[in-house]
């Protein structure tokens, strides 16, 4: 049975109501572990700590925090095989996804900022005939709160609090409480590189107490929250008569829009990636596949049989392709969007069943999924289902998809396939989404502005618009 602990000023902690939550696998749907099921009383004990720890910690010098960084970037990959094992076990994912994307993208989350940092500067201005000089502080904002989801553990909780570090900040972090064991590890990593104690605090528990706990907490100055759309509204509400600076990175609904010019085998294979990696539950997936008229049938039968062929097995088996759904509850709400679908005209191409894997019959697995929608205004195609579901339906004209793509709540991303650069320009200017792949998918370079608009969130992660997120500006005014 795994032990997980808060990580309270440099010690591992049990919760101090003695609590405890179940940590499932769900691979095999068993109780692997237990989380504490922490409360107010942790989150002020952690946020003592922390601000504790702020003033020290404020004033190191740039080049000591970036080698404290690099150190824990180095120290991920050594533990590469260890992390990658664990995160597969708490989230379901392929063991090797884990270990190609989710654990080296962690450990480059510290090393870029590390980097950044040091790169970071702000303006100055002379205001010229006035004798005046004008230039602005970067400083730490002092103790600030990180929330991550489920579905990229670790990839989006070192995504947090790496920038929130290198900016001179000390944190209260909480990551999902369905998948806190690296988050649990990495604590352990943090006190091996030397991370001075009270710097990086975690706490573990469920959204509803932990999280409140920190998001109402009036010393936590800011929040950076990776989650669903209905959760990062609720911390909108707690956090604005507080005055809490908010960084919210939230649902996505976002379309992959193929024309008939593109380079169809590239698209096709990309396409694969786009709507079925990490069984679909990643915000950026494209779930909305529209496709030209001209090759919409092709599209339909190439696409049906590849997924078709997609191997549904056990996270650590080599070959498998689809893992675990991350929860039972999970799993059953996705069941309910594919079985609603023919309500609505929906016709389900392949997929749509619960699938049991032999040794491993209570995993939460589920075969991948097509749906050929009737309408771009039906349920399936308007909510964010986040599983191995994608939709397609054809399209004639230009202005046609681009409204279709747009008519959604959400504007995280879009994928465009096609060779035309006037088209290309002409709808990367008019899609309502923070990030236009155009070509490819899930290409990202950490200097970019990451983020979405309408109900996928507020403000922008990445490169130095994380680190201006962990600063306030002080502009300074000199006479002279
Ligand atoms: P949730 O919004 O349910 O939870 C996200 C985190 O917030 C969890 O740690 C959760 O804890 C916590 N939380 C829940 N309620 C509160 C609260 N009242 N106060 C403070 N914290 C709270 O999202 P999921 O974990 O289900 O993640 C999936 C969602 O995340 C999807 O909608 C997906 O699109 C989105 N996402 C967005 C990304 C982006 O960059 N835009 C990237 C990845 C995912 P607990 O687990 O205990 O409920």
């Amino acid at each position: 049975m795994q032990t997980i602990q808060n990580y309270i000023n440099g010690t591992f902690e049990d919760p101090l109501s003695g609590d405890w939550l179940d940590n499932y696998c769900p691979a095999n749907g068993e109780v692997y572990g237990k989380i504490p099921n922490s409360d107010q009383a942790d989150v002020d004990k952690a946020y003592e700590a922390a601000k504790t720890a702020f003033p020290e910690w404020s004033e190191t010098t740039l080049d000591h925090r970036s080698r404290l960084l690099l150190k824990i970037a180095d120290l991920i990959e050594t533990n590469l095989q260890r992390f990658a094992e664990a995160e597969s076990q708490d989230n379901g994912k392929p063991v090797n996804l884990a270990k190609s994307i989710d654990i080296p993208r962690a450990a480059s989350n510290f090393r870029f900022f590390a980097h950044a940092i040091t790169q970071f500067s702000s303006e100055s201005h002379e205001s010229v005939g006035l004798n005046a000089i004008n230039f602005t502080l970067r400083q730490p904002i002092g103790v600030v709160g990180c929330i991550s989801p489920w579905n990229l553990p670790l990839y989006l909780f070192t995504w947090k609090i790496a920038p929130a570090l290198a900016a001179g900040n000390c944190v209260i972090a909480k990551p999902s409480e369905i998948t806190p064991l690296t988050a649990f590890l990495l604590s352990e990593l943090c006190t091996e590189a030397g991370l001075p104690k009270g710097v990086l605090n975690i706490v573990h528990g469920l959204g509803k107490t932990t999280g409140q706990a920190i998001i109402e907490h009036p010393g936590i100055k800011a929040i950076s929250f990776t989650g669903g759309t209905t959760t990062g509204a609720h911390i909108a509400r707690t956090a604005a008569p507080l005055f809490k600076k908010l960084s919210l990175e939230l649902g996505g609904k976002n379309p992959n829009i193929i024309f008939a010019d593109c380079d169809y085998d590239a698209m096709l294979e990309t396409t694969l990636r786009s709507s079925f990696s990490n069984q679909g539950q990643i915000c950026l997936c494209g779930s909305r596949i529209f496709v030209e008229t001209s090759i919409y049938e092709k599209f339909k039968a190439d696409f049906v049989s590849k997924v078709k062929v997609l191997k549904v097995g056990h996270p650590s088996e080599s070959g498998t392709n689809i893992g675990a759904l991350v929860s039972q509850s999970h799993l059953e709400k996705v069941m309910t969007y594919i079985e609603e679908a023919p309500q609505e005209g929906g016709k389900i191409l392949c997929g749509g069943h619960a699938v049991s894997v032999k040794g491993f019959e209570n995993g939460y697995y589920l075969e991948p999924t097509v749906i050929e929608v009737a309408t771009d205004t039906c349920k399936i195609n308007q909510e964010e289902v986040f599983g191995p579901v994608v939709t397609i339906m054809p399209f004639e004209t230009e202005d046609q998809v681009l409204d279709m793509a747009n008519k959604v709540k959400y504007g995280l991303s879009a994928t465009l396939w096609t060779n035309d650069l006037k088209r290309t320009m002409r709808l990367s200017k008019k899609l309502e989404a923070g990030i236009i792949w155009v070509n490819t998918w899930m290409l990202r370079d950490l200097r970019t502005p990451f983020g979405g608009m309408k109900s996928s969130g507020v403000g922008r992660e990445g490169g130095f618009e994380a680190l201006r997120f962990f600063t306030e500006a002080k502009n300074i005014c000199i006479k002279y």
